[in-house]
C-alpha cells in the first residue's frame, strides 16, 4: 500500500481541472439533462434483495467457522493450507460457479522454538532471570538450537541505531522500540497507524546486522495489550547479513528499555524455524459466468493462507468466507450479471504476495477485461462504506449503490491509495479496486496473534461486510456504465 505515485496525483489534478471546465461550461447551459444511472431500476431493485439475503445469511459465518475451527492455521506450504484450498474449491463447485485451480509456488516457512530470557540485568536476584515473551518473524533465519547469548542494545527508531554507530551495536541483540500509534488509530486510522510500524518489521533485522548486531527485536506491531507478540514478514536486504529476528510483547520491550539505561542487561536468546524448499500450492478461481459481457470480469476475493499462531479467522478466513458468500447469494438469488463474478481466494498472501504476483502475470493478456477487483482484508469489523482506489469519478457513479448500502449503515466512498494486498497488482495495470472500510478498532489487537481467532468474529458484522461487497459486486457486474481505469 504506497502512496499514489507523484505522475497520478498529476493525472487526477489535470482531471479535476478538466471536470472544473465542464461544470463552468454547464452553468451557462440551461437545465442540462442529468447524468444517466449507471444502475438500471431492476438492478437496483436486485441490490436491495441481496442486501437483505445476505444480513440474513449465516453461510459466510459457517464458512469462517469452518476454515479456522475444522481447518486452523494455513500458513503457506502446511497441511492445513492445502486442505483450505481442496475445501473452498469443493464448496464453490457445489454452489455451480465454474471452479479452477491456478499454480503458485509459494514459501515454505515453518516456526520452531521460541523463548527468551534476559539473563543478566541491573537488581537481579540470585540464580534467577527474567522471562521475555516473543515471536519469530516471519522468514527469520534461526538462531541454532542452543540459542545465543549477547547484550542488548536499545533503539527507539532507525535514526537512533545510526547515531549509536557499530561499535555499541556490533555484537548485541538490538530491540526497536518504535511503538504502533494508538491515538493514531482511536482516530480511525488503524491502517496508518500499522503501515508506520510495520517498516521495522521489515527492516529492521538488515538496519541491525549493517551495523554488526546478532540478532534483532522489534516492539510488537499492533495494539495487543495482553502479553501477545505480533508475527508478520520481515525482509532481509542483499547488503546484510541475516540474522535471527523476532517480536517481542508490547510489556516486555518496555519492560527491556526500563531496565537497559540502568546498566547492562544480556539475553537468551532461541529461534529454530526454518525455510524449507519451496511448495506448489494454488489460488482458488471461481467464475459464475456473465450473461452477456462473460469475458468482462469483476473480482471479489480473500487470501485463503493464515499466519500460523492464531487460527486466521479475521485475516483471513471472513473474507474468504464472505467472497463465497456473494457467489452464493447471487446463485440463490438466481440472479444473472452481465459480467462475470469471479470468486478469488488468494494463495500466500502473508509471506509473500506469490498467489497475487501469479495472476497478474497469467491474467495479464486480459487486463482491460477486469472490470474491477475488490478485495476483503481488513478483518470483520462492522463496514462504514466502501474505500476505492480509483478516479474521482467513481463517487459520482457509485451514488446509487452507496444509496443502498447506507441502510444498513456502509454508505459512505472513499479513496484510498490502495484497496487490498492482492489486488494491488491488478490496480497498478490499470483494474479500479474496492474493500470494505470496515472498523478496524480492535482488528490491530488480535491480527497476526494467536487472539486471531473465531470468537473475534461477531456474525451480524460478518453479514454486514457480506451485505456490503454482495451489493458492490453486483452491482459492478451490471453496470452500464464503464469505470474509468487507473492509474
Ligand atoms: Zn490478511
Amino acid at each position: 500500500m504506497d502512496k499514489i505515485p507523484a505522475r497520478c496525483v498529476v493525472v487526477i489534478t489535470a482531471l479535476m481541472t478538466a471536470f472544473t471546465s465542464i461544470a463552468e461550461a454547464h452553468e451557462t447551459t440551461p437545465s442540462p439533462s442529468p447524468a444517466p444511472s449507471a444502475f438500471s431500476a431492476q438492478t437496483l431493485a436486485d441490490l436491495k434483495r441481496l442486501q437483505q439475503a445476505a444480513l440474513a445469511s449465516d453461510y459466510a459465518w459457517r464458512q469462517t467457522a469452518y476454515l479456522s475451527n475444522n481447518i486452523g492455521p494455513r500458513l503457506s506450504g502446511s497441511a492445513q493450507e492445502k486442505r483450505a484450498v481442496e475445501y473452498v474449491a469443493a464448496e464453490l463447485k457445489a454452489l455451480g460457479l465454474e471452479v479452477k485451480l491456478e499454480k503458485v509456488i509459494v514459501p515454505h516457512w515453518v516456526r520452531g522454538e521460541e523463548t527468551a530470557a534476559l539473563v543478566q540485568f541491573h537488581g537481579q536476584a540470585p540464580e534467577t532471570t527474567q522471562k521475555i515473551v516473543l515471536t519469530a518473524l516471519g522468514g527469520s533465519v534461526a538462531t541454532g538450537p542452543e540459542g545465543l547469548t549477547a547484550e542488548m542494545v536499545v533503539a527507539k527508531d532507525f535514526e537512533e541505531l545510526q547515531s549509536l554507530g557499530r561499535e555499541k551495536v556490533a555484537g548485541r541483540i538490538v530491540l526497536f522500540t518504535n511503538a504502533y500509534d494508538k491515538a493514531m488509530a482511536a482516530q480511525g486510522r488503524a491502517g496508518d497507524a500499522y503501515r508506520q510500524a510495520v517498516a521495522y518489521r521489515g527492516d529492521a533485522p538488515s538496519a541491525a546486522a549493517r551495523l554488526g548486531a546478532v540478532a534483532a527485536l522489534i516492539r510488537s506491531v499492533g495494539s495487543a495489550d495482553y502479553r501477545l507478540p505480533h508475527t508478520g514478514q520481515t525482509k532481509y536486504a542483499e547488503d546484510a547479513p541475516k540474522i535471527p529476528a523476532g517480536a517481542v510483547a508490547s510489556e516486555d520491550a518496555d519492560l527491556i528499555a526500563h531496565l537497559a539505561p540502568q546498566g547492562p542487561v544480556r539475553m537468551r536468546l532461541v529461534l529454530t524455524p526454518q525455510q524449507l524448499p519451496d511448495v506448489e500450492s494454488f489460488n482458488v478461481v471461481a467464475d459464475l459466468k456473465g450473461s452477456t459481457d462473460p469475458e468482462q470480469v469483476v473480482i471479489v476475493s480473500g487470501h485463503l493462507d493464515s499466519w500460523d499462531l492464531g487460527t486466521g479467522a479475521i485475516d483471513d478466513a471472513s473474507g474468504v468466507a464472505v467472497a463465497m458468500e456473494v457467489g452464493n447469494l447471487v446463485k440463490r438469488l438466481k440472479l444473472a450479471p452481465k459480467r462475470t463474478i469471479r470468486v478469488i481466494a488468494w494463495a500466500n498472501e502473508e509471506n509473500g504476495l506469490r498467489g497475487a504476483k501469479a495472476y497478474a502475470e497469467a491474467h495479464a493478456a486480459e487486463m482491460g477485461n477486469h472490470f474491477a477487483a475488490i478485495e476483503m482484508d481488513g478483518g470483520a469489523g462492522h463496514p462504514v462504506g466502501i474505500n476505492m482506489n480509483g478516479k474521482p469519478a467513481l463517487q459520482e457513479l457509485l451514488k446509487p449503490v452507496a444509496a443502498v448500502l447506507q441502510s444498513s449503515g456502509a454508505g459512505a466512498l472513499d479513496f484510498v491509495d490502495g484497496a487490498g494486498a492482492d489486488i494491488g497488482p491488478l490496480e497498478k495495470m490499470g483494474v479500479p479496486g474496492f474493500s470494505p472500510m470496515s472498523d478496524g478498532r480492535t482488528y490491530f489487537h488480535y491480527h497476526h496473534t494467536a487472539a486471531d481467532t473465531l470468537d473475534k468474529i461477531v456474525p451480524k458484522e460478518l453479514s454486514e461486510n457480506a451485505a456490503a461487497l454482495a451489493v458492490l459486486t453486483y452491482a459492478l457486474a451490471n453496470s452500464e456504465q464503464p469505470l474509468p481505469r487507473l492509474p
